[in-house]
């Protein structure tokens, strides 16, 4: 979740169920900017046409149970919370801070705030930068693509700059270039911490060069900024915990809980070599649910001079790339029948397009807290938003108004519902002979209350009219269908899984009465409301739960634990002009709290005794 704060208000009197009315009544920019309306993709099952739906039905049988199960799950059957206190909703946490060692942090946060401690962090990171670990789509495994070999230069880079963690630590490789380090702790009845983070960045776009302040591997420290590609996504997180650890160490701290850190090679495109190399050696090294929670990248905190509020993501949509693939006979262009097939291609992807997903919102689910937390916390919310996010927890009524008022804006639908682009097309080769191929990937990007099933039961479903109105023969997902068709068919379309790669929801991280969520939470409290950033012990902070649009190498981490976070401890506001864009660049200072966060997670979760 992203949200736009900023804080005047009294945050514990919110929590205590107080909520004061605001004179402010300017609509919120993250929940309301644009207008869309969808149709209900179910209304297409009720279409005309029942007797070409029969072809289909056993194909269409089973999921279209799971649609109707998922997608039309009763308001009535949905949790309702009726209590009047918002806090019961959106979770308050305290701030935790270690107490056995104490004084330890005390002498690291003397150390972190030294002029010397910054700038050489500063040079960590942006030596790292320096390092141009691209990761291609195109890359073969390790050994067999020379462009693996930067990474060579990153190891050594880390074992030369952080002497502790290279003797104290055991190291092992994963697939040549995954890391994996472990820091054994003295008592083997506390499950390990995990903390991830990967080495790879996305690629610089030749072009964009120029367009860089500073060019995109230089890791300059510019006094405010350090700059370059990954500065922002992911070697904060890489260096970060890296330099916590070395510290820590320096310090003689002895954990009680083992540490493990884990580092993917390949997350920007998809963690196909590190993330699943990765899950293999941990599962078989410490086994399935082996470690107390894990930490990775993702969720940020939004934060203002009046305040914060903070959104690990505890949820993780699915993934889905839909391949059409059209073929129609060839032939001069001179004489060609009435539609190609990119002329049926078009009128498939336009059918997808009218057709989008229903996005909703679920009690049960984290989005919904999130707008609870959000509504208690934003003073820029109006009261009208506010009071009907309120009473959107007992009233079926306020939820669905609110679903149509949250709806026109494009985050908010994507946070509630499957979303779907067509980000691919081809067809064609030449002006004139007919295309006898012409292919479309679709990307969906799959609510945690759906499922890849009900994903590829939609599609199906909506093209049907097509299908017929063209009549195609018709391969959907394996299934062949094209056996009854009363005529010769002028095309065949085939509906697949354009990689292989279809990724479920991951299972979602409670984030109520959960020992690791409020060890986290609070930890997040402690680390803002003791941050020379701010200031101020007394700054209103809020943890709410997030959830991940995209995918990070999580996505197989899914045995190892059930308490997964993806948070950077990292403000929008901190990065120059986000990731994956020219001018990456992270506030300095943003990074210095990252080590911050990592300390003190590091050490509160060694105190803890109930993970
Ligand atoms: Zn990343």
């Amino acid at each position: 979740m992203t949200s736009k704060v900023g804080y005047n208000i009294d945050l514990e009197k919110r929590l205590q169920g107080s909520v004061p009315k605001k004179g402010h009544t300017q609509a919120h920019p993250t929940l309301l900017s644009s207008t869309s309306s969808s149709d209900d993709p179910r209304d297409v099952l009720q279409g005309e046409d029942r007797a070409w739906f029969s072809h289909w039905k056993p194909f269409l049988a089973g999921l279209l149970l799971s649609l109707v199960v998922v997608q039309q799950f009763p308001r009535s059957e949905q949790p309702v919370i009726c209590s009047p206190n918002a806090s019961s909703v959106c979770p308050a946490a305290s701030p935790i801070a270690p107490s056995v060692h104490a004084d330890l942090l005390k002498q690291l946060e003397i150390s972190y705030a030294t002029e010397g401690f910054k700038i050489n962090s500063f040079a960590l990171l942006g030596g790292a930068v320096k390092i141009p670990t691209e990761m291609f789509d195109d890359m073969k495994v390790p050994g067999q693509d020379p462009r693996w070999d930067v990474f060579n230069q990153l190891h050594g880079y880390i074992d030369s700059h952080f002497i502790q963690v290279y003797r104290e630590l055991r190291k092992t490789t994963i697939n040549t270039y995954g890391l994996v380090y472990h820091w054994q702790g003295s008592n083997p009845d506390l499950k390990p911490l995990l903390l991830t983070a990967h080495q790879d960045v996305v690629p610089v776009e030749p072009l964009t060069v120029d367009t860089w302040l500073y060019p995109p591997f230089s890791g300059t420290w510019d006094g405010k900024w350090i700059w370059g590609r990954g500065s922002c996504d992911d070697k904060p997180g890489l260096i970060g915990s890296l330099t916590a650890i070395e510290k820590l160490l320096e310090k003689g701290f002895k954990p009680q809980r083992t540490i493990v850190l884990a580092f993917g090679i390949d997350e920007e495109r998809g963690g196909i070599v590190g993330g699943t190399g990765i899950r293999d050696y941990l599962l078989s090294a410490y086994g399935p649910n082996a470690f107390a929670l894990l930490i990775d990248e993702g969720g940020t905190l939004e934060a203002h001079s009046d305040g914060v509020i903070a959104t690990p993501a505890v949820a993780e949509k699915g993934h889905f790339d839909l391949r059409m693939s059209i073929s129609t006979p060839g032939g001069h262009s001179s004489v060609p029948p009435e539609h190609t097939s990119i002329g049926i291609l078009a009128a498939l992807i336009a059918e997808l397009e009218a057709n989008p997903f229903t996005p909703h919102l679920y009690r049960n689910e984290p989005y919904f807290t999130a707008l609870q937390c959000q509504a208690l916390v934003d003073p820029e919310m109006d009261d009208e938003l506010r009071d009907l996010i309120g009473k959107a927890r007992y009233s079926d009524k306020a939820l669905a108004d609110l679903e149509e008022r949250l709806f026109r804006n494009p985050l908010s639908r994507a946070l509630a519902g499957t979303t779907q682009a067509t980000d691919i097309v081809h067809g064609g080769v030449k002006t004139n002979a007919l295309p006898e191929n012409a292919f479309a990937i679709v990307n969906h990007r799959i609510a945690g209350h759906s499922s890849v099933s009900t994903v590829k039961t939609h599609i199906a479903a909506v093209l049907l009219p097509i299908v017929k109105k063209f009549n195609l023969s018709l391969d959907a997902f394996g299934e062949s269908l094209n056996g009854e068709l009363s005529q010769k068919t002028s095309g065949h379309l085939k509906l697949s899984d354009a990689w292989g790669t279809a990724l479920e929801p991951a299972p979602v991280t409670p984030w109520l009465k959960n020992p690791a969520y409020d060890l986290l939470a609070g930890t997040i409290l402690n680390v803002v409301k003791t941050s020379a950033r701010w200031n101020n012990p007394d700054i209103p902070v809020i943890v709410a739960p997030g959830t991940m649009t995209g995918n990070t190498d999580t996505r197989y981490y899914w045995n190892l634990t059930q308490n997964i976070f993806r948070y950077g401890h990292v403000s929008r506001f901190d990065k120059y002009n986000g990731a994956h864009t020219v001018n990456e660049a992270i506030l300095a200072d943003a990074f210095i709290d990252l080590i911050r966060f990592f300390t003190i997670v590091i050490l509160n979760a060694d105190e803890s005794k109930i993970l």
